[in-house]
């Protein structure tokens, strides 16, 4: 469709028929929460001048999300803030909702849905969003449209759950050069016809008032007033796209080109740390792809080679442009892919059968040092390079990527089942990690119990023949002093 977004990037969420008469169109903003390169805006903008109906952006927070935190609001009030401005800027009515108590958002989003012509949201396949959105759309009388923004592969491209990277990768290689380009629009708004704002009704003002520039702006007795886990602190990383495409730009000029080396040095590290931003739907994978590849005068145009599913090569760019674009687009997307097609994608069942097989089979094995969620959670373990990670993680919102690894595999070895394992993982990485509760976590939580990995040699107690690492080995391989110090306990101090 014309100015519209591919048609395989649109769920039709329910049978409700458009209402011509609708009042305005909604987009309910969910997960994608930016103004640039989003397609779900870009759907809306479309049926609002199809329809002739200005535009209303709804983007609600409710305190009683799994893991809410000052920590993880922070981080979505910091883009509210800015959406609010961008939205302003365009002439866009935009209703910024932060539930001040727990239930007292009921009811808003059918209010405005009651009086649209259609509704346009995001399709996002993790965490309570599906269920929220279906939910949703099965009580709305007006036609709910859940649109893809998650990736550069669009997530019904595939039809299955891959089991590798490498499969992942030959599929991906096939595939997105068709799709390469129906990237989304930078400016959806720009080109935007139909009628000028509407003020949002008094009786919808009333009730469900917009959160008040104090809280949006980072005043901390505002967010203090919100029955949220206030034991989880804001983090020292501003969220939004501001800060996001700040974090592009630095990335590119001073990290991109030593990426393949550098990723996990632990001093001077050259990863990105976008993932927050990712996460949250402050910036674009498409964005970030594009950036890269401009940098590397790299020509769309040009003849893909054939789909090998290898790592390096297939771009035709740097060796680090490459490493990069395997993990933005290989890796975050395989993880996208299980959350879209695996059903019940964070059991412990779905483990491959020889992974499953081995971690039971060691499930009695004597452990040598056993920890309570607690104790992990107050990093009190013998390790001072996993106590180091997991400070940085409680104080940062983040741990640093390949001693994240570490984390992971030391937790299998320290609770006393691998089915605790996951579930203590889960409970740290989402409650405090920024970038948790994506399709990633779970990734990277299943990859530490043999998930997109394979058996490796010998037979060990308690991890079988899943792969195994060593706090001793990284500290030998890699320059940890710095890093212990940082985050020993006597670090840095808490918050921002
Ligand atoms: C135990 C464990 C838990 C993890 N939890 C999370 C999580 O909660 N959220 C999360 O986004 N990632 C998670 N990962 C994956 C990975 O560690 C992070 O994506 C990466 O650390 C993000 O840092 P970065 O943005 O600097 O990465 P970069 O190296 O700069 O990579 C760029 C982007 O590629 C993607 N990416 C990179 N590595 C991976 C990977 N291994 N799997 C999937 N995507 C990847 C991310 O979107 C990342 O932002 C976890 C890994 C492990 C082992």
């Amino acid at each position: 469709m014309p100015g519209s977004v591919p048609e395989v990037r649109v769920r039709v969420m329910n049978s409700a028929p458009v209402q011509g008469d609708g009042e305005w169109v909604l987009y309910w903003m969910v997960a994608v929460r930016r103004t640039r390169f989003n397609f779900a805006l870009q759907r809306a903008a479309f049926w609002a001048s199809e329809l002739g109906r200005p535009l209303l952006v709804l983007e609600a927070l409710r305190c009683d999300y799994p893991w809410a935190s000052d920590r993880l609001h922070r981080f979505i009030l910091d883009g509210m803030a800015e959406n609010r401005r961008a939205f302003g800027r365009a002439g866009v009515t935009y209703h910024p909702y932060v539930e001040p108590a727990l239930g007292a958002g009921r009811g808003l989003l059918e209010a405005l849905a009651a009086r649209a012509g259609v509704v346009v949201t995001d399709d996002c396949p993790a965490f309570f969003l599906p269920r929220m959105v279906a939910a949703a759309a099965a009580r709305v009388p007006v036609l709910v449209e859940a649109v893809d923004g998650n990736g550069l592969l669009p997530l019904r491209a595939a039809d299955r759950a891959y089991p590798t990277a490498h499969g992942f990768r030959r599929f991906l290689q096939r595939e997105l050069p068709r799709h390469w380009a129906e990237a989304p629009e930078a400016d959806p708004l720009a080109k935007r016809s139909g009628p000028p704002a509407v003020p949002l009704p008094e009786e919808i003002f009333d009730r469900w008032p917009p959160a008040g520039s104090d809280l949006l702006m980072g005043d901390a007795a505002a967010l203090a007033a919100l029955p949220l886990d206030h034991a989880v602190k804001p983090a020292p990383l501003r969220g939004g796209s501001e800060a996001a495409g700040a974090g592009l730009s630095t990335f590119l000029s001073a990290r991109l080109a030593g990426y393949a080396q550098g990723r996990n040095r632990i001093e001077g590290s050259a990863a990105s740390g976008l993932s927050p931003y990712l996460h949250f739907g402050h910036l674009s994978a498409h964005e970030v792809a594009a950036a890269v590849l401009e940098r590397e005068d790299w020509n769309p145009g040009r003849p893909s080679p054939k789909a090998t599913g290898s790592r390096q090569g297939w771009w035709g760019a740097s060796a680090s442009a490459e490493a990069f674009l395997d993990q933005l687009i290989t890796w975050r997307e395989l993880g996208l892919n299980a959350a879209a097609h695996l059903p019940a994608y964070q059991d412990f069942e779905t483990l491959p059968d020889w992974a499953r097989a081995t971690l039971l089979k060691h499930s009695a094995d004597p452990r040598p040092h056993l920890y309570t969620l607690g104790e992990l959670e107050a990093a009190a373990t013998h390790d001072p390079l996993w106590n180091a990670a997991q400070l940085q993680l409680v104080r940062e919102g983040t741990i640093h990527n390949y001693l994240r690894m570490l984390w992971g595999k030391k937790i299998l070895e320290w609770t006393g089942h691998p089915r605790e394992a996951l579930e203590v993982m889960t409970e740290l990485n989402d409650r405090f990690a920024l970038d948790g509760r994506d399709p990633n976590s779970v990734a990277g939580i299943f990859w530490t119990l043999g998930r997109y990995d394979r058996p490796w040699g010998p037979e060990r107690p308690i991890f079988g023949t899943v792969r195994f690492m060593s706090s001793q080995n990284t500290a030998r391989k890699m320059d940890v002093t710095g890093y212990l110090r940082r985050f020993g306990p006597a670090g840095a101090a808490d918050g921002r």
